[in-house]
């Protein structure tokens, strides 16, 4: 697989273009993702032409409509910024992302929940978006994105990274590809959209099944929309057990009764919440080299992601 490129708010890279010319490096991202993905770093208030440092600035007016305004003499970028969002827009349309890394609470990079002042400077809403993050979301609507505080949580941050993993695999393999790249990919995901959403997965089977027959790019196209909502349904530990209870099935002839007994013991303590889902998974790993199910070893829902990044301890 080829590194994923995704577009990343420029502080959060360690680029001292902060108001007040520091960073927000994050070593997650420095110091994980960047082993898997090419990044694109975009600072909306420098790019668009402001100094470093610079002073502050907020969101003023209503979260639906805000100005961008810095703070103590009141003057107005929302046009600046506008202006300038148009353009790098449509080239960062030409970097073909897969996704996009906010840093959190900016008035300008901001995803969510960022302040949104009065003209008298009170905050009368937390519900705000920063001018180029909204823009960027309508721009691109089914590109995924994250901020870095959001990725803090084990759940979330395991779930973003692995959506990145498989459309980059989507794009390596489907997007230029013919029905069969599609039936492939979809059996390796087959427990990944499971432990997302059966209802989701026979949806998804329903127009592989019609693959070869139809017209293709637009059951591809079809099958992509879905894949991104199901991609952005949680997985629960309920979900997960499922799956690996599943997933234990294959092994009914293969597992020895302690095997089977040690199979069960993992599976359950997971669904305790006493272990991480690294422990069923490795032990399914083990267990389908042993008896070579190569179905099982293909299946992304055993390896999502590079072991090394260590998200299923968190999980
Ligand atoms: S939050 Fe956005 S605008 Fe502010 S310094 Fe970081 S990249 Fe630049």
């Amino acid at each position: 697989m080829n590194k994923i490129k995704i577009g990343v708010s420029s502080c959060l890279l360690g680029n001292t273009v902060r108001f007040d010319g520091q960073h927000k490096r994050d070593a997650f991202i420095t110091e994980v993702l960047s082993e898997y993905c090419d990044f694109v770093p975009v600072c909306p208030e420098v790019e668009c032409g402001m100094s470093i440092p610079r002073e502050t600035l907020r969101l003023v007016g209503t979260p639906e409509s805000p100005r961008l305004m810095t703070g103590k003499t009141k003057r107005d970028y929302t046009t600046q910024m506008m202006d300038w969002a148009k353009n790098r827009l449509e080239e960062l349309a030409q970097e073909d992302l897969v996704a996009f890394i906010f840093k959190t609470k900016s008035p300008s990079s901001g995803l969510r929940a960022v302040k949104v002042y009065n003209q008298s400077g009170h905050p009368v809403s937390y519900k705000g978006q920063g001018l180029f993050a909204r823009a960027f979301v309508e721009r691109f609507p089914d590109l995924p994105v994250e901020d870095e505080g959001r990725l803090k949580d084990a759940g979330l941050r395991e779930n973003f990274i692995e959506t990145i993993f498989v459309l980059q695999r989507w794009r390596e393999h489907v997007r230029n590809g013919k029905a069969a790249e599609l039936v492939t990919f979809h059996s390796r995901h087959k427990y990944t959209l499971m432990a997302h959403s059966p209802a989701k997965l026979r949806v998804m089977g329903a127009l592989v099944a019609r693959a070869g027959l139809g017209d293709f790019d637009e059951i591809r196209r079809t099958y992509f929309q879905e894949l991104l909502t199901t991609l952005q349904t949680r997985k629960t530990v309920k979900k997960n057990t499922n799956v690996l209870l599943h997933v234990g099935g294959y092994f009914k002839t293969d597992l020895g009764v302690e095997e089977k007994e040690e199979l069960n013991r993992e599976i359950e303590l997971y669904h305790k919440g006493i272990n991480p889902l690294q422990v069923p998974l490795t032990l399914i790993r083990h267990f389908s080299r042993k008896y070579k199910r190569e179905y099982l070893l293909s299946q992304h829902f055993l390896s999502p992601h590079p072991v090394e990044m260590g998200l299923l301890n968190g999980v």
